[in-house]
């Protein structure tokens, strides 16, 4: 088992790596490590290896770590899991960023509890990209009602999309992929919504994060590559 240094130095260069390729430059692709089930000084050591953004799925957990790494400067918390009504408060007071938004009822109580002394909590819009019944996230056919709605909230940055696509589906050749459809759908809403800093595409994960970048993703989210094998 490699070092989190280590790991973190071989995901680094396969993002240069995938940049490089896809013509991008390799600043343009932010690295969110993904901190779930990992004790905290599992994330003090990606920190002191350079890492800076924290994407977290459980609330209590990401709660608990915040506190106890609260000695640490410049960290960004990104909320990633499922959000329920009674987790927005949390969030809105303690995450810079939430990925996982897919009704207007949760982004306006982001928008309600978040605190006026903070920046606009910014968020991404969740798509599922590949219509799975099971999966959470916004279709796209409803995706441009949700998007106008968003906007409007003055404590809200909507910063693009996130999208988790179906397993198999970036290697299936019968239709385009998913990570290049949702790009597009980013694209459309540009248009749509011209005054709305959508500058964002979240998508990437360990096994798939170069085919994102190909695609056009500015944040992949890592866990595994990172950290190693989650346990729980
Ligand atoms: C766990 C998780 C990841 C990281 O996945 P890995 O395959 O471990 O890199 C990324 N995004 C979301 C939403 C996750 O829940």
């Amino acid at each position: 088992m490699h070092k989190i240094d280590e790991k973190l130095a071989n995901v680094t260069a396969r993002i240069a790596h995938a940049a490089k390729i896809a013509n991008r430059n390799a600043a343009s692709v932010a690295l969110l490590a993904v901190s779930k089930t990992q004790p905290a000084h599992r994330l003090r050591e990606a920190y002191q290896a350079g890492v800076r953004r924290f994407g977290e799925n459980y609330l209590q957990e990401a709660l608990e770590k915040q506190n106890e790494l609260n000695d640490l400067d410049g960290i960004e918390w990104h909320f990633i899991g499922p959000i329920q009504s009674n987790k927005t408060r949390a969030i809105a007071e303690h995450f810079s960023w939430a990925h996982s938004v897919d009704r207007l009822k949760i982004a306006q109580r982001l928008n309600d509890q978040r605190p006026t002394t903070l920046e606009p909590l910014n968020i991404c819009l969740q798509v599922n990209i590949d219509n799975e019944p099971s999966k959470s996230g916004v279709t796209l056919a409803e995706l441009t009602t949700l998007a106008e709605g968003v906007a409007q909230l003055p404590n809200i940055a909507l910063r693009g999309l996130m999208t988790i696509p179906a397993p198999n589906a970036a290697a299936n050749e019968h239709h385009p992929n998913s990570f290049a459809r949702t790009a597009a759908a980013l694209k459309q809403l540009k248009l749509a919504l011209p005054c709305s800093p959508l500058d964002t595409l979240s998508m990437g994960m360990s096994a798939d994060l170069e085919p994102a970048i190909a695609s056009g993703a500015t944040i992949v989210r890592i866990g595994t590559d990172i950290f190693g094998t989650r346990l729980t």
